[in-house]
């Protein structure tokens, strides 16, 4: 059966690359909001999801982690302070990765987590930091080579084994899909293009690439789920107030027509974790 993933990368407004130069106030929060909203929906839709969790959130949302792990979805780690990977020293980024291992375990008794790098930055030296610390699968890779944050992750001696998974004796990487539209390859997963991609396109290439491919993997931000208003920082760029606010409103009915969309199609809808276990019997 094709398989489906859902997950959320579970971030504040501030934890965005182009808020970070102008942050004076931590104060106003979208997070929990945005999160609930995606928890309503899928429990509407009766799916488990995977979340991805900044790991400096974690002892302050630690009622809310519980709720979704009290849910039977899967809890995996997005950096700890969500700074890029590709920003840090390969011995920052090890004692980041480092840190979040230590507080998933202690705080939520999660080992073995999975990892999603902030904007996708990663390449393939980090990418074995990671599989060294026993992280068990990553899901950073993402072919849009226009994108100007994005890194490169290569893993050539990995063996693909179902439409964007490629795994190894001990690790599996999950590679974001996109479909091939105008010589580019377009992003038919994450929130952003979901709200700013006119809807009939979004759905042509989605339908397109579902065809074709027998996995699927859709991740999404809370504040792309939720109204709420933020005043945000004085000195944002015009650009990046608009980058902020383009579609919102329209995120969550969009997500949930995606999921039926999904449904549709005769995809099943499981964990990146639970994924994982199947990949590595297979082995
Ligand atoms: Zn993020």
């Amino acid at each position: 059966m094709k398989k489906a993933v859902i997950s959320i990368d579970v971030e504040d407004w501030y934890h965005l690359e182009y808020f970070k130069d102008n942050l004076n106030d931590k104060s106003q929060s979208i997070l929990e909001d945005g999160t609930n909203e995606f928890i309503n929906i899928i429990t509407e839709e009766n799916i488990k999801a995977t979340f991805f969790i900044v790991g400096e959130l974690i002892s302050s949302k630690l009622k809310l982690l519980k709720k979704i792990i009290n849910q039977d979805h899967e809890i995996s780690g997005h950096s700890f302070n969500h700074v890029r990977p590709l920003t840090q020293s390969l011995e920052e980024f090890k004692l980041d990765s480092t840190k979040l291992l230590v507080e998933l375990k202690e705080k939520l008794n999660i080992i073995n987590p999975g990892y999603r790098a902030p904007c996708f930055s990663l390449d393939d030296e980090r990418l074995k930091i990671l599989k060294e610390l026993n992280y068990s699968y990553d899901s950073s890779k993402i072919s849009a080579g226009f994108h100007p944050l994005y890194g490169s992750i290569n893993i050539k001696q990995y063996k693909k084994v179902f439409d964007n998974v490629y795994t190894d004796k001990t690790f599996t990487e999950f590679e974001l899909p996109t479909q091939r539209f105008l010589n580019k390859n377009i992003p038919i997963s994450g929130g952003g293009y979901l709200r700013i991609l006119p809807w009939f396109l979004f759905k042509y290439l989605l339908k397109k690439y579902l065809k074709e491919n027998d996995t699927y993997f859709f991740f999404i931000h809370p504040f792309e789920l939720t109204n709420k208003n933020i005043s945000l920082p004085k000195d944002s760029s015009i650009t990046s107030r608009l980058r902020f606010r383009i579609g919102r409103s329209k995120g969550a009915s969009r997500f949930s027509k995606l999921i039926k969309i999904l449904k549709k199609e005769g995809f099943e809808f499981v964990t990146f974790s639970d994924f994982n276990k199947e990949i590595n019997n297979l082995k």
